[in-house]
């Protein structure tokens, strides 16, 4: 699979999305007659963050967050590779609400059109949705993280990223997924583990977690760490979806004086 890292927190969200229309059952997804019990979430934004060996997912709201782990959990998918292989395999069946030829012009959302827009640069894109195929028999147990731990966050497999961080200008605001990953990452990457990170969404940061990002991006560089959170080509395809940037307000920006000091 040729694909942009965009497409996994795409195919994260609209599933959540899915699966809250279908109070939960993963036949809207997969066939089989089993049923998550947590798959209520806002569906507004989901955030992951790459690293060697370890993919972390966040999202605006937590909720969002369960449902995606105890989906992951059921099918049984544990680390970056499987959750691309399984998106490959997938994506078209998120998106939904099309009859006849799988189109752009049929798909309700900007999210969809950007996926849609993604998994066809490849050429991938089938004309029609894919059956779906049987639930396989192997599942897994994902980890999840609270920002309240004292303990810093696991490194390997995937990692679900969950709490509250601090807020400097907003301290009550709402919190944004982006910022819930940095948060998570503040506590680990003075370890050295990593030099690289990526970190990719549905849409494009609004301005308050923009100049978190920036912020953050140069403080991990003072450290040697090089933190990409920019994909032109994925910019340009999702602005093409109907995904501008925007400025929801009263949003909780990071307290630069607890992280990345
Ligand atoms: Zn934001």
């Amino acid at each position: 699979m040729a694909y942009r890292s965009e497409q996994l927190a795409l195919y994260l969200n609209l599933a959540a999305s899915c699966l809250d229309e279908s109070n939960g059952f993963l036949s809207c997804l997969i066939d089989t007659p089993t049923k998550i019990t947590r798959p209520s979430g806002n569906h507004e934004e989901t955030q992951c963050l790459a690293m060697p060996g370890t993919l972390w997912i966040a999202n605006n709201d937590d909720g969002d967050t369960d449902a995606q782990q105890e989906l992951l959990d059921t099918l049984g998918i544990d680390t970056h590779d499987a959750l691309v292989a399984h998106v490959d395999a997938y994506q078209t069946l998120v998106l939904k609400h099309h009859a006849g030829k799988l189109t752009r012009q049929n798909l309700p959302s900007g999210k969809q059109k950007y996926l849609y827009d993604l998994a066809s640069l490849d050429g991938a894109i089938p004309d029609e949705k894919p059956a779906v195929t049987p639930l396989p028999e192997r599942t897994a147990n994902n980890v999840s993280y609270s920002l309240s731990s004292s303990k810093p966050p696991p490194v390997r497999g995937i990692v679900f990223i969950k709490g509250a961080y601090t807020g400097s200008d907003r301290p009550h605001g709402n919190m944004h997924a982006e910022q819930k990953l940095l948060a998570a990452l503040h506590k680990c990457y003075s370890r050295a583990l990593f030099k690289g990170v990526h970190v990719f969404g549905c849409k494009v940061a609004c301005t308050t977690c923009a100049a978190v990002l920036k912020t953050a991006k140069q403080r991990l560089a003072s450290k040697g760490v090089a933190l990409k959170y920019e994909d032109p080509i994925a910019e340009r395809i999702r602005l093409a979806a109907g995904l501008p940037q925007v400025n929801p307000g009263n949003i909780r920006d990071l307290d630069f004086s607890t992280y990345f000091t």
